[in-house]
Formats: structure tokens, sequence, C-alpha cells
């Protein structure tokens, strides 16, 4: 397989063409960005464990029935996936209260919530994503009523996994933020990544935070956050 010219440069990943129809290569970087790119750095390794963990952490939810774009990782900074169009939604779940949920709602961070809560933010930077409601992101026509429906629907099937998965980790998945897209047949997929860039992840016993708000909040020892979940994430998966 070649690699071709870079289709996308984000924030934190490339992507590239490929020779294969319908398949392109994903790129992690260790750049680091906080507050709508306003808060800028450099992550020693970052690229690679989001890359190493996405990969375990996709891999996983593939086994378990959740349609993914991942194919398979190539090297330590690179993965194989489906190409598809990323609907420009972000979908945020929260097991406890956090971030800017706790600063909107004036409540202090870690309370647990007695209900799943989902937020979805429109992806404009430019606009430094706003927090949107369903008739928003109809009207914008981002999505249809119907696929709202069921991008929920995957979105609570993710957490009830992924909270599980932790939990195995002795972490409390607080919140996270996954995208999807739609492949070229309309499927709606589960695309971008799962890692301590997306997620809030605390340790149970001593609720040290284990993701970016170590860079966002300044708090230190960022990179030893991401190598010590994928070393756990290692651990419970068997790999
Ligand atoms: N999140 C993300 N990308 C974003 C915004 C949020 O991955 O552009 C993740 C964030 O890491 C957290 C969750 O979504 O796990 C909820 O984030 P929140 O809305 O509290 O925003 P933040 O406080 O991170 O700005």
């Amino acid at each position: 397989m070649t690699k071709g010219a870079m289709l996308y440069e984000g924030k934190a990943k490339q992507v590239f063409e490929t020779d294969r129809p319908g398949e392109v290569i994903v790129r992690f970087k260790d750049d680091a960005t906080a507050f709508n790119a306003q808060k800028r750095g450099n992550v020693d390794l970052k690229g690679e464990m989001n890359n190493a963990i996405t990969t375990l952490i996709f891999e996983y939810l593939n086994d378990k029935g959740i349609p993914t774009h991942f194919i398979k990782k190539l090297d330590e900074r690179e993965q194989l996936v489906k190409k598809v169009s990323i609907i420009p939604l972000e979908m945020v779940v929260r097991n406890y209260s956090a971030g800017s949920m706790a600063q909107r709602l004036g409540v202090d961070e870690g309370i647990k919530s007695p209900v799943t809560i989902f937020d979805i933010c429109y992806k404009r930077d430019d606009l430094g994503d706003p927090l949107i409601n369903d008739h928003h992101a109809v009207f914008l026509g981002a999505a249809t009523y119907g696929e709202l429906d069921e991008m929920y629907d995957l979105t609570s099937d993710i957490n009830d996994i992924l909270i599980e998965l932790f939990d195995r980790m002795n972490i409390i998945l607080v919140d996270f933020k996954i995208e999807l897209g739609k492949t070229a047949d309309g499927q709606i997929v589960l695309a971008d990544e799962i890692s301590p860039d997306t997620c809030r992840l605390w340790d149970k016993d001593t609720m040290k935070k284990l993701d970016k708000d170590r860079f966002r909040r300044d708090l230190g020892e960022v990179t030893e956050a991401y190598v010590e979940i994928y070393e756990r994430l290692k651990k419970v998966l068997n790999k």
C-alpha cells in the first residue's frame, strides 16, 4: 500500500489518501491544544500512545458489535481506516460532572449523575464548537431526527462498554467525546479516536487525573498519564 497526499490536517492528527479505494491513513501527532487552540504544546509520546490506545479500544468495541471506521494499526503513529464523512457533531457523554458542564451549571466536579447526560456540540472551530440541541442539528442539516436517534443509541452503547472496560482498569470514566462518520454506503460508524485526549479518566483509588486535563491545567506528568492508561489497558485486554 502506498501513502498518498495529505487530505486533511487537524490539531492532533493528519489524514492521508492511499491507493486503496475507500481507505485512508490517520497519523497521530504529539501536538496538543486546549481551550479552542488558545493553549498549544507538545506532549512526548502522545501520538504513539493515542494511536495504540485507540487501536485497542476500537478493536474491543468492534468485537462487541460496535461499527467503527478502524481497519488496522500500521505502525507506531499510523492506522488504516475506512474513509467516512465526519458528521459535524461532537457527541459528549457525561457520567460525572466535570469541565464545561460543571462550569456552566455552577456545580463541583466529580458528582456522579443519576442519569447518563448527553450533549452535542457543533464542530465549528471558528465558533468554538458551541453546545447545541437536536433541533439545531436538524436545522443545520447535520443529521435527521432519525439519525440522531441512531447516534444517541450508538453513543449510549459505547458508554456502557467503556464504563465496564475502564472499571476493570480501576478507572472512572467521567466523560468523553466521540465523533461519528458515514461510510460510502450510508452506515453510521464510530470514527476519530478514543484516548486520554478525548476522555476524562480518574483513578478510582486516588482520583488522580490520567487524561488531557493534566495538560489543560498544567498538572505535570502528562506523558506518564497516557502511558499509564496504555499499560492498564494492555493488562486487562491481555495484549
Ligand atoms: N472533549 C474533546 N474535544 C473537545 C471538547 C471536549 O475530546 O473539543 C472531551 C473532553 O476531553 C471531555 C469531554 O469531551 O472528556 C467533555 O468536555 P467538556 O465539554 O467538559 O469540555 P472541556 O472542559 O474539555 O473544554
